[in-house]
């Protein structure tokens, strides 16, 4: 017997015949012997409609009501699925994150679980009920609904496996596992049975968009026994895991690509101490993050800079940029919003030389200009322009040896 948490995503409680599908998969697991907790969505689509509500009754919108607006979504659904299972003769009952409690920090609409009270779900549990939970919600230290950010309902899951000691957390969803890149745009695209926590989190936060970047950080913190599978289809998906539990290690398991991006270049900037700072420092405190960073050699006590930050945030960049431009000093900025990262990915890059090269060249050969890099020890990412992504995607799916054979 083991203790589980399984999680649904939005396209898998799309409709009643979805949720009814739902109700099979965990029923599998409770025949089977196991303690269940299940951890849903809001139905697909919803959860962008409640957003535009908000948006469209005030510019600026007070984050407390529209953390009472959009965690609406997740209540219908487990309240759908624990009446489907009783329907099924199997005990359960729905918990909205203040009753169990899950409690946050008071960021609302960006809220970070800070501890999940488990008493009441695992004596229920033990005694056999399934407990159906609210994803995304919790409540925040002023007692009020919060949020966890969009797609917070995989680390809702992540979050109540390790605080029930889960033995797993099975995440469903609409693919049937983690590929090697976006199938959509490489068909030779492979799924990857095994995939590292560290991996995994590069994918997620470098654009891949299968898991919240914050519920892998916690599985890996936790070590939590995470897969993710189809609910439409019973096949294997992917596991993910320590680098120990992979035998047959890739160099490059992985290309992710982002097109949340966009680039900036101050021009003429005077270079002496203190600089990069009064640029860095106002656009942070703006709560801009600037990601990859080019400084060029400078010519006459000037110099070129060039950074990325998301494309959403440009044009708040760019109004900081204005004001700050006399005591920054620089002569001339430009700015575009047609660029994209792409991002090689493999923990095997610590140990084998040449990896980023190969990335070079093969962008090189097929004419794509590299307009800035970045490197950590198991990442090389690069700013292209848009229109080259299909192209450069492919080139290095095939580059890496990681096409379907
Ligand atoms: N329903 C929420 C969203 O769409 C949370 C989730 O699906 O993970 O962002
Ligand atoms: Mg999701």
């Amino acid at each position: 017997m083991a203790r589980i948490v399984q999680k649904f995503g939005g396209t898998s409680v799309a409709n009643m015949d979805r949720i009814r599908n739902v109700a099979c998969l965990v029923k599998k697991e409770v025949d089977a012997g196991n303690q269940v907790a299940v951890v849903l969505s809001a139905m697909s689509g919803v959860t962008n409609q409640l957003v535009a509500y908000c948006q469209d009754a005030a510019q600026l919108y007070d984050p407390c009501e529209y953390d009472a607006v959009v965690s609406t979504g997740e209540q219908v659904t487990v309240g759908l699925l624990a009446i489907l299972l009783q329907s099924m003769g199997i005990p359960a009952r729905s918990w909205a994150g203040w009753q169990v409690p899950i409690h946050t920090d008071d960021a609302h609409s960006r809220a970070r679980i800070v501890n999940i009270e488990t008493d009441q779900i695992l004596s229920r549990m033990a005694a056999g009920e399934v407990s159906v939970v609210a994803g995304f919600q919790g409540i925040g230290p002023d007692g009020r609904v919060t949020t966890l950010g969009r797609g917070g309902s995989d680390t809702s899951a992540v979050a109540l496996a390790a605080a029930l000691d889960a033995d797993r957390c099975d995440i469903y969803t609409d693919v049937d596992g983690v590929y090697t890149t976006d199938p959509r745009i490489v068909p030779k695209a492979r799924k990857l049975p095994r995939v590292t926590y560290e991996e995994m989190l590069e994918m997620a936060s470098l654009g891949a968009k299968v898991l919240q970047t914050r519920s892998v950080e916690m599985a890996m913190k936790y070590r939590v026994n995470l897969q993710v599978r189809s609910s439409f289809e019973d096949i294997p998906g992917t596991l993910v895991c320590d680098e120990e539990d992979i035998v047959e290690k890739e160099v490059v398991s992985g290309i992710a690509y982002s097109r949340d991006e966009a680039k900036v270049t101050l021009q003429g900037v005077k270079d002496h101490p203190g600089v990069a700072a009064t640029i860095f420092g106002p656009l942070a405190e703006n709560n801009i993050n600037v990601d990859m960073i080019v400084q060029n050699v400078s010519e006459q006590g000037h110099t070129d800079l060039t950074f990325t930050l998301p494309r959403t945030d440009l044009p708040r960049a760019l109004d900081v940029l204005e004001k700050i431009r006399t005591v920054a000093g620089y002569r001339n900025l430009t700015h575009s919003d047609t660029v994209v990262k792409v991002s090689i990915i493999g923990v095997g890059m610590r140990t084998h030389a040449g990896v980023a090269q190969k990335m070079f060249s093969t962008l090189a050969e097929r004419g794509i200009n590299i307009l800035v890099i970045s490197t950590s020890e198991i990442k090389v990412s690069v700013l292209i322009e848009e229109e080259y992504t299909e192209l450069a995607l492919r080139a290095l799916h095939t580059a890496y040896g990681l096409d379907v054979h």
